[in-house]
């Protein structure tokens, strides 16, 4: 039995969902004529009570639209050290909207309203890039599946509007936020002034991202969307699929946490793991004691065992738990990691 913790993005889609994908009724997205598509992006936008939500083939895509709306060639945006958009989308910030980033030596990902106060340059003073955006990570990826105390955010909120920065919630996991804090999408759309969220992780769907904003902020992203190629044809395919994710995948979202749990206490009782950060809900991040074996050799050790886990550089290691990784496979696991 292969058990892969790589990523919650390696699930393949459910009988159920594959049924609505091929039932799906489609037409050009590109001349906003698919129907399914239009009806995600609805039900997206009501959702969160935000004006408008626009698909995407991916996160990437849809953060590096919403810093392009953001921002201006030369501008900074503020996010902490960990920040998927500073280290894991290949330099678009730069590449695309020409900005620079200031980081935050934050929490596991999470920063504080202070922290990021002080992180703003002074507008007058014209030496240095014009602060213009602040963009926060829920939950925080590297940071180990980090939620945010909302109190943090509301606060952030306060030093945006005080100096008119704007707000831009990678919310890849938000949806693993909200169930483990018992938050809502309302309470985020309220708050932001874009909010980008996957579908494709512990939602389960095979492709696809969504934008929300205001009705004119997509009336431009759609633009920016066209620039970078990601106009998509009959996509009501995968918005098919969205739209059962988010009326079937989202509550059970508490299993993959308690499972992550269980996980860390397994591997908190071996002499040879070092250190397990907390788990606030899918994401294991931990370490080995490399006195016993290296984390290479740990890696390998599972791997002989059909136990596919990743490497996150500097000694650190990673499961996360997701849809495809059942009671069986968990089983499996704790009873492999007791007996190592
Ligand atoms: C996965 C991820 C994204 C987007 O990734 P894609 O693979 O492009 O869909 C953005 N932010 C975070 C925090 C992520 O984990």
């Amino acid at each position: 039995m292969l058990i892969n913790l790589i990523s919650d993005t390696v699930t393949k889609p459910t009988q159920g969902m594959l049924d609505a994908m091929m039932s799906a009724a489609v037409g050009d997205d590109v001349f906003k004529e698919d129907p399914t598509v239009n009806a995600l992006e609805e039900k997206a936008a009501k959702l969160f009570g935000m004006e408008s939500a626009l698909f995407f083939p991916s996160g990437t895509m849809t953060n590096q639209t919403a810093i392009k709306l953001h921002t201006q060639p030369g501008e900074q945006l503020i996010c902490d050290k960990y920040a998927h958009i500073y280290n894991y989308e290949g330099g678009g910030v730069s590449f695309n909207s020409g900005v620079s980033c200031r980081l935050v030596d934050g929490d596991r990902g999470t920063m504080t309203a202070e922290q990021v106060t002080a992180a703003i340059n002074p507008p007058d003073f014209y030496h240095s890039p014009l602060t213009t955006l602040v963009s926060i990570e829920n939950t925080a990826n590297k940071g180990g599946g980090t939620c945010w105390d909302f109190n943090e955010l509301l606060a952030i909120r306060k030093v945006c509007d005080e100096h008119n920065l704007g707000y831009h919630l990678d919310g890849a996991r938000l949806w693993n936020a909200m169930v483990e804090m018992k938050e809502t999408p309302l309470q985020y759309g309220e708050l932001f002034d874009t909010i980008s969220v996957c579908l494709s992780k512990g939602l389960g769907c095979p492709v696809g991202s969504l934008l929300l904003g205001t009705k004119v902020q997509m009336e431009k992203a759609i633009r920016i969307r066209k620039i970078f190629g990601g106009g998509m044809r009959q996509s009501g395919f995968l918005a098919a699929a969205a739209i059962y994710a988010l009326d079937n995948h989202v509550e059970r979202l508490v299993d993959d946490h308690k499972r992550a749990k269980e996980i860390g206490e397994a591997l908190s009782a071996k002499s040879f793991v070092k250190k397990v950060e907390p788990i606030d809900t899918n994401i294991v991040i931990f370490e080995i004691d490399e006195s016993f074996m290296t984390s290479d050799q740990f890696v390998n050790r599972l791997k002989e065992k059909e136990i596919l886990i990743i490497g996150m550089g500097q000694g650190k290691l990673r499961m996360v738990t997701h849809l495809d990784y059942t009671d069986d496979m968990h089983n499996e696991l704790l009873k492999h990691l007791a007996a190592f």
